[in-house]
């Protein structure tokens, strides 16, 4: 009797241990992934545009679709991305736990912080590796539209996740984790 009781007890936890996200079936999302994107000083037009644009990155990461991307994605006839040591399998679980260097849990969800600042240089967007804050140029994010938007913000959490790229342009930096996945989520919410 002691022994059943025991055995499913064993077997319960053992269910437990399989529907937990983290040791899940890979191919499985039975979490959503969402994203958290907050603003300080945004104007009510710059708002609505990051409240449409954090709606379809949860749609896009959410997708078989992007799933695909991520794991297909080559460079040079390798299924690899250029500057990270992961597979694209890890790529794509480590932006699925959504756990940032600075805020490690894994809780499924994109966190970043936006604040605006208007600069006459060519420069779209900046953050540094202490904080979740990502400066954004009112130059360009005023003509953005909610796809560019998807696009920059994804780039910049990326870098977030713990992912870089070349300083200056090379024909390869373009397929780095933040270049190659922030042009294909502009893409797909393109083209959805
Ligand atoms: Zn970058």
């Amino acid at each position: 009797m002691r022994d059943a009781l025991k055995q499913q007890i064993v077997f319960a936890l053992g269910m437990l241990f399989l529907a937990t996200p983290a040791f899940g079936i890979i191919g499985l999302r039975p979490i959503p992934f969402t994203a958290s994107i907050s603003d300080t000083n945004y104007t009510k037009e710059q708002k609505a545009k990051v409240v449409e644009a954090s709606k379809r990155i949860e749609t896009i990461v959410n997708s078989d679709k992007f799933k695909q991307g991520v794991l297909d994605f080559s460079y040079q006839g390798k299924k690899k991305f250029v500057d990270t040591e992961l597979t694209n399998e890890q790529v794509f679980n480590k932006i699925y736990e959504g756990a940032e260097t600075l805020k490690p849990e894994v809780n499924h969800q994109m966190d970043i912080a936006l604040t605006m600042y208007t600069g006459r240089t060519s420069t779209i967007g900046y953050t540094y590796p202490n904080v979740l804050r990502v400066w954004t140029n009112s130059k360009y994010h005023n003509n953005y539209g909610p796809c560019e938007i998807v696009g920059n913000v994804f780039h910049e959490w990326l870098h977030k996740l713990g992912f870089v790229h070349a300083f200056r342009y090379s024909s390869s930096r373009d397929y780095s984790v933040p270049y190659a996945l922030g042009y294909m989520v502009e893409t797909m919410c393109k083209n959805p």
